[in-house]
């Protein structure tokens, strides 16, 4: 029931029919939320009345009454949306005190009435009455100072007090009102507080990055308090069912004595492992474990758990699915299935293809580990290097200058979510493996370090310091999320290699999938790591990026300025043996695949020099004056080159490079074939609008072969808008169609590829488009038109194969759209052959049945 109840109400709830103990509460569901934006932040009728309801039954569950002065019941009130969205909105605790009620609480426990008042107009005053944070903490802050006291255990009831009524007169001078005294009036500002804290800027920030949609609203839980820092047999903790870093299975968290749940969150004091619990409260460890299980038999995945003991007592505060790294999420999958909580499919299912791009990221090269300047908590893993930056918001605006910022913190707080989403990874001084800053990071898959205790952080003199060494702002250092180590410098880093558990997913996959993954590939090394990463054949082999190597960059540009039809033959005769060479690596690399290699496409002028200095040179190497070879590459100059002379117009225009290519295709192939080498290449044409101009050219190309045909498939790539509207026509002359989704995207909206940057993000805020659409497909427009293309296609052809090898190929959303509109590939570059692999099966699953 999470879409009612938001995902901690909903899972409250399931654990109390668990019979797994839980503060009595309830939940005001999201339908009230959506209300309430619809109605000018009004309440249905009978809200009131049903809450007033609800708090008599917990008063009874609990034998204490909200409001009492002697015996008082008091409130916890917590956002809860359909998916959790961590430290993102408001909360309020220690609900129903005022200065009657804590001075009788204050007659048995003293200390504890105190702090926990304190807490309460702390969070309201921030929550509730919009109070700066910062202000209210200097009360607490200014207090220890006076008192020479460092940690927070060490005041005393008497400093509780004082610090209560201070942070009391401070509240109402910085926003000119009461705390209210009435327990009633407390709880309903604090249920609105929650409700519009779901339009706070950083929760709209969070949801924008998570594509969570604004509509949902967040459900409203109000429970009794369990209190964490009531005595020392009391405490709050955190875990995880399964390690979120790693995935092993063994129970996971942390535990601070004497504290409410949001201390060990918040990252204030560095909490202890789980473990200790077994010393300090053996029964509710082995509770703890029980109940862990219980939860994951239940929900069959591994989970997030919040928990309080109060005076030795066990309370379950909250249970969620856990965060974890796509490392994690591999091996809880695999595990889960060998457990048999899961099947195959749900474990394919349960891996996000997005995230398993992190695990594609390089990582230091071990040679160069020199001795590290820092060691804290290995939080999320992988290698970042960047400039240390402190300010949140200063990282943002150097990010979006085109510097790479390692963000430092002494811990992080949601409001850094900004800094956080721009940082190349995170470092924060406090904090265990549940804090904010390890949280955040694991979600967004970045690096991250947290509780590195040796490091001191001046935000004012802009420098961090550890042991001796003092690095300043902007210095660069390197983190390694993986082992927790912090170095000086920039580290080199060294290519990812798949794991073993990745492995036997995706072999699992390939069962489920329907789309072949073929790769982009344009030379040996490539064509390699695309076979070793599973692509089946190579869907777009670019021969642009085989000429600009410098011994044949020279030859290349003497063809383009030849000026004669046999000067530029006598080029390319001697470019023919570079070309096949390069096929006879290529093919030999992919032997019994396929291999879709595409004629030369890009305008020549971007083969020649631009710099007056380089063409200079060029025009001395080749033997002409300086400003004849200028003259040249203006008259090669186009406006708008990406609608000018490319693709197949080249081919039209120079048929000779053309059938150059093709002839190295094919004599590259017969010399394998003769080795007993099977090749199986394919000729692809771009940029054709009309089934002329591919007649043209297959004649061309056939010419140059040996017996006037050549024996490979010769097909066309769909590229622009009239190739797909007259795509039944050219699948009479072509045999294959491949989708170029990037110049079809470009051509389609007449957006430039190059220059969207400019105004693109302008249209991803304003929802024009919900996504880019030169990385996520344009469905609607583009995607119409491959529809389109390839019935028309099919129509002519019943058979022909189609595919797509835009960079789209390896975008997990697009994919899945391939597969529904029964493309025979998608071709992607070779590190993403993983996720498309992965992502394909997830398509081919989810359009069978609903898991
Ligand atoms: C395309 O346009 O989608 C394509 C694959 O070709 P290129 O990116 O080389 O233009
Ligand atoms: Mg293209």
């Amino acid at each position: 029931m999470k879409e009612l109840l938001g995902g901690k109400g909903a899972n409250l709830a399931q654990m109390a029919k668990l019979a797994i103990p839980i503060p009595p509460g309830f939940t005001i569901s999201t339908e009230v939320c959506t209300y309430f934006y619809k109605n000018n932040q009004t309440y249905p009728k009978g809200l009131k009345e049903r809450v007033d309801k609800k708090i008599e039954e917990v008063e009874k569950a609990k034998g204490a009454k909200f409001g009492d002065k002697k015996n008082p019941l008091l409130f916890s009130v917590r956002s809860g949306a359909r998916i959790s969205m961590p430290g993102m909105m408001d909360t309020v605790l220690n609900l129903g005190l005022n200065d009657e009620i804590v001075e009788n609480l204050a007659q048995t426990n003293p200390r504890f009435a105190w702090n926990a008042y304190w807490r309460f107009i702390f969070m309201f005053a921030d929550v509730v009455m919009g109070a700066e944070k910062e202000e209210l903490n200097e009360v607490l802050e200014g207090l220890k100072k006076e008192r020479g006291l460092k940690e927070d255990l060490e005041l005393s009831a008497e400093d509780w007090r004082e610090t209560a009524y201070r942070l009391k007169a401070k509240v109402k001078h910085l926003v000119g009102r009461e705390i209210p005294q009435d327990p009633r009036e407390q709880l309903w500002q604090a249920i609105s507080a929650v409700f519009k804290s779901w339009q706070n800027p950083r929760a709209i920030t969070y949801r924008k990055l998570n594509r969570i949609p604004d509509d949902w609203g967040t459900a409203v839980n109000v429970q009794s308090m369990a209190f964490g820092n009531l005595n020392e047999r009391s405490g709050s903790g955190v875990g995880f069912t399964r390690n979120p870093a790693t995935g092993e299975k063994k129970l996971y968290g942390e535990f601070l004595p004497q504290a409410q749940g949001e201390d060990v969150v918040a990252g204030i004091r560095t909490p202890q492992p789980i473990e200790k619990l077994q010393e300090m409260f053996p029964e509710c460890y082995e509770q703890l474990l029980d109940i862990s299980k219980k939860l994951e038999d239940y929900y069959r995945d591994m989970q997030d758990i919040e928990f309080t003991i109060e005076s030795g007592k066990l309370w379950m505060l909250q249970t969620r699915t856990g965060k974890r790294t796509a490392a994690a999420a591999i091996k809880i999958a695999l595990d889960m299935v060998k457990e048999k909580l899961i099947d195959r499919k749900k474990a394919i299912l349960r891996i996000d293809p997005y995230s398993i791009e992190g695990l594609f990221r390089p990582s230091f090269d071990p040679k160069f580990k020199e001795k590290a300047l820092a060691k804290g908590l290995a939080a999320s893993p992988g290698a970042a290097v960047g400039e240390v930056i402190f300010d949140p918001k200063e990282a943002e605006e150097l990010v979006e200058r085109g510097h790479k910022v390692i963000l430092v913190r002494t811990e992080t707080s949601p409001d850094d979510i900004h800094g956080m989403a721009a940082a190349e990874g995170i470092l924060t001084a406090r904090g265990g493996q549940t804090s904010h800053a390890a949280l955040v990071a694991r979600g967004m898959g970045k690096p991250c370090i947290v509780g590195c205790e040796s490091m001191y952080v001046d935000y004012k003199n802009g420098f961090f310091k550890t042991g001796e060494i003092e690095v300043k702002k902007r210095e660069k250092i390197s983190i390694d999320g993986t082992t927790g180590e912090v170095f000086l410098g920039e580290l080199p880093t060294i290519p990812p290699a798949i794991s073993k558990e990745l492995e036997e997913i995706l072999k699992w996959a390939d069962e489920f999938k329907v789309l072949k993954v073929y790769a982009n590939a344009d030379t040996p090394l490539q064509a390699k790591q695309a076979r070793d990463y599973g692509a089946e054949g190579i869907g777009l082999c670019r021969t642009e990026h085989m000429f600009f190597d410098e011994e044949r960059i020279d030859l290349f540009q003497q063809m383009i300025l030849a000026k004669s039809k046999k000067e530029r033959e006598e080029a390319l005769a001697k470019i023919l043996p570079l070309q096949k060479g390069d096929f006879l690596e290529i093919f030999k690399t992919m032997e019994g695949l396929p291999v879709i290699v595409r004629l030369l496409d890009p305008p020549l002028h971007e083969f020649l020099p631009r710099e007056e200095k380089d063409i200079e040179e060029l025009a001395q190497k080749i033997g002409i004056a300086a400003s004849e070879l200028k003259d040249r590459v203006e008259a090669l100059k186009e406006t708008n080159p990406m609608l000018g002379h490319r693709g197949v117009r080249l081919g039209l225009t120079y048929p000779e490079i053309y059938q150059m290519q093709a002839k190295a295709i094919m004599e590259a192939t017969t010399e394998l074939g003769q080795q007993g080498i099977k090749v199986m290449p394919e000729i692809m044409i771009p940029l054709v609008l009309d089934k002329e101009e591919f007649k043209n050219i297959k004649k061309a190309i056939e010419g140059v072969c040996a017996g006037g045909e050549i024996s490979c498939k010769i097909g066309t790539m769909i590229e622009l808008p009239r190739g797909a509207i007259l795509a039944d026509e050219i699948a009479k002359e072509a045999e294959f169609f491949s989708f170029g989704t990037n110049d079809l995207t470009q051509t389609t909206l007449g957006v430039s590829r190059d220059d969207a940057g400019r105004f693109l993000p302008v249209y991803l805020e304003k929802k024009i488009f919900e996504d880019d659409p030169f990385i996520s497909l344009d469905q609607k427009g583009v995607g119409e038109l491959i529809k389109m293309g390839c019935e028309k296609g099919k129509s002519i052809r019943k058979d022909i194969e189609i595919g797509i090898c835009g960079e789209h190929g390896g975008d997990p959303r697009s994919i899945e759209f391939c597969h529904k509109i029964n493309l025979d590939y998608v071709s992607c570059s070779p590190f993403r052959v993983p996720i498309a692999r992965l992502a394909a099966a997830q398509a081919a699953l989810k359009s069978v049945k609903k898991y």
